[in-house]
């Protein structure tokens, strides 16, 4: 099997060691991605996620996921775009690479990431592609763990991208 796969889907519904969660600095649940992966998962990983004391722009922690079918939630905080001159790109780099870095320690076979800033954090999603897909590669090559990266698509534009980039990479 291919180590990146590309799923349209809602992330809530994947039955992987980790799905990761685009949350943000407060880890106290939030609108997008976020707020389904709370709705889905119930109030028990609000509770575990108010001890975390939140998580800084690129970095990343895991909980429980309690209802989804999941086993694990791996929160990162992906940064807000203001323009790609404030360091964006490698903060978006960082949220991808520490997420994966907590799947190797844990030795997790399958992760699903969403497309990390590109809701309301207004991320260009081209742009944000590109990276999080260099960013896979690079840490896949490297590294045993995780086997495999679903890339868990939700809206057709980023569909779109994915495919072409994973068809042009492959
Ligand atoms: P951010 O604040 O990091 O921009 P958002 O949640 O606003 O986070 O959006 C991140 C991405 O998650 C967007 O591409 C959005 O379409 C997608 N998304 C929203 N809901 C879901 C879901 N249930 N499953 C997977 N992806 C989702």
């Amino acid at each position: 099997m291919k180590r990146i796969q590309l799923y349209q889907d809602d992330i809530t519904q994947l039955h992987v060691d980790a799905i990761v969660n685009a949350a943000n600095k407060s880890l106290l649940g939030g609108g997008g991605v976020d707020g389904a992966i709370h709705r889905a998962a119930g109030p028990r990983l609000l509770e575990e996620c108010r001890k975390l004391n939140g998580c800084e722009t690129g970095e990343a922690k895991i909980t429980q996921a309690y209802k989804l079918p999941c086993r694990f939630v791996i929160h990162t905080v992906g940064p807000v775009w203001y323009g790609g001159k404030i360091g964006e790109d490698e903060l978006l780099a960082s949220a991808y690479r520490n997420s994966l870095q907590i799947a190797k320690a844990k030795k997790l076979d399958t992760i699903a990431f969403p497309n990390i800033s590109t809701g309301v954090y207004n991320f260009p999603k081209d742009r944000a592609a590109k990276i999080a897909f260099d960013t896979i590669q690079q840490f896949l090559a490297e590294n045993e763990f995780p086997e495999t990266v679903v890339f868990c698509v939700f809206d057709d534009e980023n569909f779109h991208i994915y495919e072409k980039l994973i068809l042009e990479k492959e």
